[in-house]
């Protein structure tokens, strides 16, 4: 009975340990660090979702907690073959003003 039916099922969890406001828009984002060792801004909420490993459009890409880039097609529960990732949502794609963030590379 749990479909995906986007924002309203998102569990809310502030894991991250410190969030801070986005210097384009202004909400609160959270910082997860990669292998790299860069800082990634993310949405603070722990989102999930279903995919698939084809390698077709929609995309999907989450950040885990530990930094790995979990990524696949989007897909639904019931798609055969499809299984749950759960990760923060990469600041980039939501911010409302994403071009200032190009400025400071
Ligand atoms: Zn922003």
């Amino acid at each position: 009975m749990e479909g995906h039916r986007g924002a309203r099922d998102r569990p809310r969890v502030e894991r991250l340990v410190r969030t801070l406001p986005c210097r384009s828009c202004g909400v609160r984002i959270g910082f997860i660090e990669l292998a790299s060792g860069k800082k990634m801004p993310v949405d603070p909420e722990l989102c999930m979702d279903f995919v698939t490993d084809d390698t077709g459009p929609p995309r999907v890409t989450l950040v885990s907690e530990k930094g790995e880039m979990l990524t696949g097609k989007q897909a639904s529960v019931t798609t055969p073959g499809s299984y749950r990732i759960e990760g923060y949502v990469s600041h980039f794609s939501t911010c409302t003003d994403p071009k200032k963030w190009r400025r400071d590379g």
